[in-house]
C-alpha cells in the first residue's frame, strides 16, 4: 500500500532540507540578522532516511534548505539518491530547489550525478532591485548564469519561482513575463505566506493570482493549460504558444485537498505541512538505535497526523513553528 494520510491523500513527495544556512537573506524571508538555527546532519543519515521513505512509496525527492548548494559534497549525496529504489522500484525523481548562486558551475556537475530537475528562486530581473530584495551585492549576474547553465546542462524544465510582494516587486510581474520567453523557462508566481522570520505578512500584501493574470493580460494574453490534479501550480501559455507561466496561490486558491508532500528539516525533524506546529523526531529515534522498520512504522504514525489544511488568513491560524527558511520551501 502506497503511504498515505487519514484523508487519503497519497504522500508521494519528500522535501529534505539539506543545510540550515542560507547566503542570501531576502527581506520576506530573513530578518537579517539571524544566522542557521538548526544543525545538519550527515549525508549518510539523509540517505538512509530517504531509502526508508522510498520503501515506503516517496517516488520524488527535492532537496532544499538553507541554501542547498552551500552544501559541500551534494553532487556525490545526489549520485547516492540516484541510486535508491522507491517501492515500486522505479529510481526515485530528484530535484533541487536553490537561489542559483553558486549554480553556474554546479549545474552539469549535478545532472550528471543523477539530478533531473532544478528550481531557482528570483524575485526581481533587474539587478539592483535584486540585490535589494536578496540583501546581497551582485547576486543577479551568478543567478543569470546559474539559470543558462542549468539548462544549457538538460535540467528541464528549468523553472524560476518569484515571491511577489505588493508594494515592492508587483511592477515585475510583466518583466518576468518577458524574461520567461526570452530566456526559455518556467516562470512560476508564488503567493506570499506568513513563514517569515520577520512577521511582515498581512493579507493585503500578498498580491493574488487573479492580480498577476490581470497584470500580464496587460502585456499578453494568458491562456490556462490543463494541470495534473496533484499539480499545486496553475499553468497558462502566452496566446501565441511561446513561454509558460504558472501560479502556486496557496492563500488566494489553497491547494491543501490534494497535498502530496512531507518534509524533513535539516536536523532530521518531520514536518507533515508547512505550518506545523510541531514536528517529529526521526532523527532522535535513528540515534536511539531504531531499526529501518522502526523509522517506517514511525514515519507510517506521523503521516496520519498530517493536517487537513491551512488556515492562513483565518481568526484562528496559530503561526508555524519553523519559518520557511528553516523548514525547506
Ligand atoms: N535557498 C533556496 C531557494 O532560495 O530557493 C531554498 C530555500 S527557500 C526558503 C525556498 C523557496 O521558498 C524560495 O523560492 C523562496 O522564495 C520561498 N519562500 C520563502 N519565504 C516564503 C514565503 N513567506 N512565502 C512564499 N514563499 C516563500
Amino acid at each position: 500500500m502506497p503511504l498515505s494520510d487519514k484523508f487519503g491523500r497519497p504522500i508521494t513527495d519528500l522535501r529534505i532540507a539539506i543545510t540550515d544556512h542560507c547566503n542570501y537573506k531576502c527581506v520576506y524571508c530573513r530578518t537579517g540578522n539571524e544566522g542557521a538555527l538548526y544543525s545538519d546532519l550527515p549525508f549518510s543519515d539523509y540517505l538512509r532516511f530517504a531509502r526508508v521513505f522510498a520503501s515506503l512509496g516517496i517516488q520524488k525527492v527535492r532537496l532544499t534548505g538553507g541554501e542547498p548548494l552551500l552544501r559541500k559534497g551534494i553532487v556525490d549525496f545526489i549520485r547516492e539518491l540516484s541510486q535508491v529504489r522507491s517501492a515500486d522500484g522505479s529510481a526515485l525523481e530528484i530535484a533541487l530547489t536553490t537561489n542559483g548562486h553558486l549554480l553556474a558551475d554546479l549545474a552539469q556537475p549535478l545532472k550528471d550525478a543523477g539530478l533531473q530537475r532544478v528550481t531557482v528562486s528570483m524575485d526581481a530581473v533587474d539587478p539592483e532591485r535584486f540585490a535589494r530584495i536578496t540583501r546581497v551585492p551582485n547576486g543577479f549576474f551568478n543567478v543569470l548564469a546559474g539559470i543558462r547553465a542549468a539548462r544549457r546542462a538538460g535540467l528541464d524544465p528549468v523553472k524560476v519561482n518569484c515571491v511577489l510582494l505588493r508594494g515592492f516587486n508587483e511592477d515585475q510581474i510583466i518583466p518576468f513575463g518577458m524574461f520567461a520567453r526570452e530566456e526559455d523557462v518556467v516562470l512560476r508566481f508564488i503567493e506570499f505566506m506568513p513563514l517569515e522570520e520577520d512577521r511582515v505578512w498581512s493579507p493585503e500584501v500578498v498580491v493574488t493570482l487573479d492580480e498577476i493574470l490581470a497584470r500580464m493580460a496587460e502585456y499578453r494574453p494568458l491562456v490556462e493549460i490543463p494541470h495534473a490534479r496533484s499539480e499545486t501550480a496553475r499553468r497558462y501559455r502566452f496566446d501565441d504558444g511561446v513561454g509558460e507561466i504558472r501560479i502556486i496561490a496557496p492563500v488566494s486558491h489553497p491547494f491543501c485537498g490534494h497535498c502530496s508532500r512531507i518534509r524533513l528539516t535539516s536536523d532530521g525533524k518531520i514536518r507533515t505541512c508547512l505550518f506545523s506546529v510541531w514536528d517529529h523526531d526521526l532523527h532522535a529515534l535513528a540515534r536511539r538505535g531504531a531499526s529501518d522498520d522502526d523509522l517506517a512504522a514511525f514515519i507510517q504514525e506521523v503521516v496520519q497526523r498530517k493536517e487537513a489544511r491551512h488556515h492562513i488568513g483565518e481568526p484562528d491560524f496559530i503561526p508555524a513553528s519553523r519559518t520557511m527558511v528553516h523548514i525547506g520551501g
